[in-house]
């Protein structure tokens, strides 16, 4: 039997928030590491997901906690502090209390292709230790899930997650249930362990971030009156972008016949529709699609007759700069 695992230096717990969104796998990546920690390295841990609705594209929060094993863990509370933040999808760093707590002598990863940075990694402590790696690129090419990789790159980062313990829980997670899916897993867990970059200097930030309020908006005192909704069409402020994994469907314009069968498939009426020339062939024209709504199932791709819509990889940027707005008005 190996030697059981103590915490770094001084460190008197290691608490971790994955913050995702449904269909990455946050909640299994977080019950894989919380067990490999207790039934193999001899820590104490605790492990539980903090879900909206549970559907694919719902944002998704997973909290682990780890202490010597010598010590109870006495609170179930969400990490509100944590050691180290992951990004599951670049479109979460839209949301501040993606950020919130992260301790200044933090870590704070993201997923994102390599020389992408994005500003909002500014809010960052200047003293945190920030961290890039492709897990999404990683995934499509091994055929495996981004949280495979993102734990690879956990156990990269702090060595004393043992790394063969924690992809021996991975791989016990998957075998009953997914065999097939074992080879790729590890594949990806190596190659998110190997292919991690620190990424120097984004934060601007002094100490330690604030923890974000636990309080609603709105409670029985604050809430208008009637219980109403003041932001009048707040479901156009929707935005599904974090929905989509890896694709977008791009409009080729000379190829489209402008026939609506898209339109009628879209489940989030996300195809954008402008009047056609006067007196010309068509009395409505397909303009091209609005991506704050598109959540990326590629519905439309697989029934336009002509080939008009194509699937491409979503690169970053690439959906801002081809979006049709839907709503211009909404646009800040
Ligand atoms: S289904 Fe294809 S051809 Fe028809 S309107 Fe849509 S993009 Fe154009
Ligand atoms: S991929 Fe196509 S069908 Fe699916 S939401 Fe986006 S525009 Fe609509």
């Amino acid at each position: 039997m190996k030697d059981d695992v103590r915490l770094p230096g001084e460190v008197h717990s290691f608490e971790v928030r994955l913050e995702s969104i449904g269909g990455l796998g946050a909640h299994a990546a977080g019950q894989v590491l919380a067990s490999a920690a207790v039934l193999r390295m001899g820590l104490n841990g605790a492990h539980f997901s903090s879900y909206g609705s549970e559907k694919k594209g719902s944002p998704v929060r997973s909290f682990v906690r780890l202490v010597p094993g010598e010590r109870p863990i006495r609170t179930s509370a969400p990490v509100e502090a944590p050691d180290v933040i992951v990004v599951f999808h670049a479109t979460l760093l839209r949301n501040p209390a993606t950020f919130a707590g992260l301790r200044k002598d933090g870590t704070f990863v993201y997923n994102a292709p390599k020389g992408v940075v994005p500003e909002q990694l500014v809010a960052l402590p200047r003293t945190a230790r920030v961290v890039r790696v492709d897990a999404l690129g990683i995934s499509v090419e091994e055929k495996s899930r981004p949280n495979a990789a993102l734990l690879g790159t956990l156990c990269g980062l702090f060595p004393f997650l043992r790394a063969d313990d924690v992809l021996a829980a991975l791989t016990e997670e998957f075998a009953g249930k997914h065999p097939e899916a074992v080879a790729a897993n590890e594949r990806a867990f190596r190659r998110g362990a190997a292919e991690l970059e620190i990424v120097e200097g984004p934060g601007r930030a002094e100490g330690d971030l604030p923890i974000a309020s636990s309080e609603p908006a709105w409670g029985y005192e604050t809430q208008p009156v009637g219980g109403i909704l003041p932001n009048p069409g707040n479901t156009a402020w929707n935005d599904l972008s974090a929905s989509r994994a890896g694709s977008i469907p791009v409009l080729r314009t000379e190829k489209c016949i402008h026939c609506g069968v898209c339109d009628l498939v879209c489940p989030d009426f996300c195809l954008v529709w402008a009047d056609g020339e006067p007196g010309g062939t068509f009395e409505r024209q397909l303009m091209g699609v609005d991506y704050r709504y598109c959540k990326g199932c590629l519905r439309c791709v697989e029934s336009c007759p002509t080939g008009a819509l194509v699937k491409e990889p979503e690169t970053p940027g690439l959906a801002d700069r081809l979006r049709v707005p839907l709503f211009p008005e909404l646009i800040a």
